[in-house]
């Protein structure tokens, strides 16, 4: 049974799934039984078959990760993405999947391995350099950085700097006179009301704002370690390049975003805020499925509106611009039921 993944509707959605390491505790199942995929990255291929309840289940993607990728062979079949940006192209890159199943280490890497930084840093790293390298051809670049959080379909603003742990508590129920409105003008620029955007000059900088980020995530809620994993995380880099000898002008922007995790939670033990919770993150992975399979399939109508995700998104996932899903699996055996889903999201065969 071979399941058709996004990426055989072709247009600019591409799919690569990455496939994390064992972790120490955990039981293989890469035996071929349970799982399988190329054995090296030399040998790196499309494919990914996983086995449940006896049944094979086969999927291809434009590129399959193995566990022994680095973070560096990831980096270089995304870089030429990413300079799309400089040259005026909006762009999302997304990570999906369970929680554990490597999101974060994909996009920021693993905290005190600076060798292992993910692709926000290395995106900024190039874009900057690329920024530099640019000047001697007249080439002017400003950019912006706004990063936000998306919970319970609410935004909170992560670089608000008179946000204290109070303010994010009364966040929770909307903090006054915050709208975080979500407003696209006509040109498909989008302006998200009191949202907090700041102009960078470095890599250095935007690392600074992350950290800040960061700590504006934990800081939410007692159990937010928890809650990091329930919200989607949004970063986006406005670049506006203008070229002082030949006039012309680009505006590109690169959204990086790490989802909530998309683990279902037995329906019997969610109740009350997790409930509540675990409908707003369905929903809007959902959405984001919707959208994309109708704009790969080129359909006349694309529901946008259904969640903020998809709405905020909306002028960068349409039109010219270029997207990218990492879907993330675990190896271990626990993680077989929810590695077929997170496969089949991106194939979409429900
Ligand atoms: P998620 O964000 O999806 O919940 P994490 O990125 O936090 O998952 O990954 C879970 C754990 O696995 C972390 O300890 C992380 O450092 C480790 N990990 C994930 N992917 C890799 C990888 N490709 N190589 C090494 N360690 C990884
Ligand atoms: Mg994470």
């Amino acid at each position: 049974e071979l399941h058709n993944t996004i990426l055989e509707l072709k247009g600019n959605i591409r799919v690569f799934c990455r496939v994390r390491p064992l972790l120490p505790d955990e039981v293989c199942n890469t035996d071929g039984k349970l799982i399988s995929y190329p054995t090296s990255m030399e040998a790196a291929g499309r494919g990914i078959d996983l086995t449940q309840n006896g049944q094979k289940h086969a999927f291809k993607f434009d590129k399959v990760f193995v566990p022994d990728a680095s973070q560096e062979d990831v980096f270089i079949e995304i870089s030429q993405l990413v300079q799309s940006a400089l040259d005026g192209y909006k762009v999302c890159i997304f990570a999906y999947g369970q929680t554990g199943s490597g999101k974060t280490y994909t996009m920021m890497g693993r905290p005190g391995h600076p060798e292992e930084k993910g692709l926000i840093p290395r995106s900024l790293e190039q874009i900057f350099q690329t920024r530099q390298s640019q000047q001697p051809q007249g080439w002017k670049y400003e950019m912006q950085v706004s990063m936000l959080e998306i919970y319970n379909e609410t935004i909170r603003d992560l670089l608000s700097t008179n946000r204290s742990p109070s303010d994010a508590t009364r966040q929770e129920n909307g903090t006054p006179g915050k709208q975080y409105a979500i407003k696209h003008d006509a040109s498909g620029n989008t302006h998200v009301t009191d949202l907090t955007v700041v102009d960078v000059q470095s890599v250095k900088e935007v690392a600074f704002l992350l950290s800040q980020a960061e700590n504006s995530r934990s800081v939410g809620k007692t159990q937010m370690n928890e809650q990091s994993s329930r919200s989607h995380f949004v970063f986006t880099l406005r670049i506006y390049g203008v070229n002082e000898s030949t006039d012309q002008q680009v505006q590109g922007i690169l959204n990086l975003i790490d989802l909530a995790g998309s683990e279902r939670l037995s329906k019997s033990g969610s109740t009350g805020d997790r409930l509540k919770e675990t409908q707003a993150i369905n929903k809007s992975l959902s959405s984001l499925s919707d959208v994309i399979f109708a704009l790969a399939k080129k359909d006349d109508h694309v529901p946008f509106r259904n969640s903020k995700l998809t709405y905020l998104l909306q002028p960068c996932l349409g039109g010219d611009s270029k997207t990218l899903m990492f879907v993330n699996i675990s190896p271990d055996q626990s993680s077989v039921g929810e590695s077929l889903c997170s496969l089949r999201f991106a194939s979409r065969v429900n």
